[in-house]
């Protein structure tokens, strides 16, 4: 696998150097300006599946609170027709009610997907919502989100893989970020 890695972005290393400092913030806000569920239940962490996975992992272990975790799965408009088309595949196991919920998710580039999950998040009513992705890519945005906590920003034009992110479904269990060479790309496939 690493031989079709062109170059490194981020290593395995400065992930989980970031990870533990995005925790650290986590834990303070949530301890601070946290617990309005009016019921003082842990904090929810939704994963979106499958590219959040290792994240995930890594934050919540990372995250010294009471908490519980579960999982959503979207269908990419990047394999279907428009980008307004983002499918719910698998929804969270319970109702949420009114419950502090963090999403963590592995990218945010156009928005579309993020904005289609706050939407339905939003309808059920938690008492909070906030939203922390790994990856972001503002200048590629073409709806506005809002993202709470970003581990590490990436330029336009850059396609990654690794850590969770895969290209054609491969490269997810990478322990780093990184750019495919370029025969490795196919059209299509991405
Ligand atoms: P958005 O809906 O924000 O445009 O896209 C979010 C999804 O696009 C991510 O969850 C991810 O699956 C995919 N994506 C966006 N940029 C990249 C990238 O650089 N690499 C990979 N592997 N996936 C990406």
């Amino acid at each position: 696998m690493r031989e079709h890695i062109e170059r490194v972005i981020f290593s395995a290393e400065e992930i989980q150097r970031r990870v533990q400092e995005l925790a650290r913030q986590i834990v303070r806000d949530y301890q601070n300006g946290g617990k309005r569920d009016p019921y003082g239940r842990p904090l929810l962490v939704v994963g979106l599946l499958k590219g959040a996975m290792p994240f995930m992992a890594d934050l919540v272990r990372a995250l010294d609170i009471p908490l519980e975790y579960d999982f959503m799965a979207v269908s990419s408009y990047r394999n279907g027709t428009s980008p307004g088309e983002v499918r719910i595949l698998k929804d969270l196991d319970r109702a949420i009610g009114r419950r502090d919920l963090l999403i963590v998710e592995d990218i945010v580039d156009t928005g579309h997907t993020l904005r289609h999950i706050l939407r339905s998040l939003q309808a059920r009513e938690p008492a909070s919502l906030r939203v922390c992705a790994l990856l972001d890519k503002p200048h590629r945005r073409e709806v506005e989100v809002p993202v709470d906590y970003v581990g590490f920003v990436l330029p336009e034009n850059v396609f990654v893989v690794g850590y969770g992110l895969d290209y054609g479904e491969l490269y997810r269990n990478l322990p780093f970020i990184g750019v495919l060479k370029p025969e490795y790309l196919r059209e299509g496939q991405g």
